[in-house]
């Protein structure tokens, strides 16, 4: 997706979003080479932040984009074929750590006392068990430190699939978590929602285990895989640095970043 302008006021194609957002900014962003789609995916900020969470559109009622400049600019040098692997795990790295800022900013908090040097007083901490990440293998891998960054107590799962390349399908070799998966947050990590078919596979996964508050972080997803991932699981809420066009015949995401597994790990 190209963000082509920014603009206060009325574009004339968003008035009836606009008197749904009162006061906002509104941003239009536009799909690159599909002038058609104008003014139909667009998101609103809050005026004062300089992190702007997205609300989402009525087309994608689960998906959460993260907007901020900085994650834009990364996800653009990760799309770039020219970067090398070893940027390419730094970015990834960081842009999941700006994610999980965006998708811990709901995370239930409650009152402790704490002592300062000068007196007690009472703080606010992060309720509940420690929060449990579960990558799916292998490209999830990319992103546990930098969310783990944000998290250091998170405990890490491991869930194994792989896309079949006929039936682009996923099959599951390997699934791990904690045993108390029903008093946990989870937040299950992939840098790409392509098909849908895996994120779904993986939270299907997590919910037989007994998983109940999940979240997808992704860097880039396609519209059928937010659609299907919805479908499949409308409580699970999507994440995300970038919504692009499409999805190949392939099952790749146009324009994409290609395989975040192999530009990961150099194995291409
Ligand atoms: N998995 C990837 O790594 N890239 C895609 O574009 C789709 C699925």
């Amino acid at each position: 997706m190209l963000v082509l302008r920014h603009q206060r006021g009325t574009p004339p194609t968003a008035t009836a979003f606009v008197e749904q957002i009162g006061e906002r900014i509104l941003i239009v962003a536009c799909m690159a080479r599909e002038p058609e789609h104008h003014g139909l995916v667009f998101f609103h900020a809050r005026e004062i932040s300089s992190f702007c969470p997205m609300d989402t559109t009525p087309a994608f009622p689960t998906l959460r984009l993260v907007t901020h400049p900085l994650v834009q600019h990364k996800v653009t040098l990760l799309r770039d074929r020219s970067t090398p692997t070893k940027i390419f795990k730094e970015l990834v790295d960081e842009i999941a750590t700006l994610i999980a800022y965006e998708a811990t900013s709901e995370l239930a908090l409650e009152p402790t006392p704490v002592e300062t040097p000068l007196e007690r007083t009472t703080g606010m901490r992060v309720s509940g068990k420690k929060l449990t990440l579960v990558p799916i293998l292998r490209a999830g891998l990319g992103m546990v430190d930098g969310v783990a960054r944000l998290v250091p107590s998170a405990r890490v799962g491991h869930v194994g699939l792989y896309r079949d390349h006929d039936t682009l399908e996923p099959v599951d070799y390997y699934f791990k978590v904690p045993g108390d998966a029903a008093e946990r947050d989870f937040f299950l990590l992939d840098p790409m929602l392509a098909t849908g078919g895996s994120a779904a596979a993986a939270v299907t996964s997590l919910k037989r285990a007994g998983a109940t508050r999940i979240r997808l972080l992704c860097l880039v997803a396609a519209p059928e895989g937010v659609r299907r991932l919805a479908d499949a699981h409308p409580d699970v809420l999507v994440h995300c640095a970038a919504l692009d066009r499409e999805l190949n015949s392939q099952g790749y995401i146009l324009p994409g970043l290609g395989d975040a597994g192999d530009r990961l790990f150099g194995t291409r």
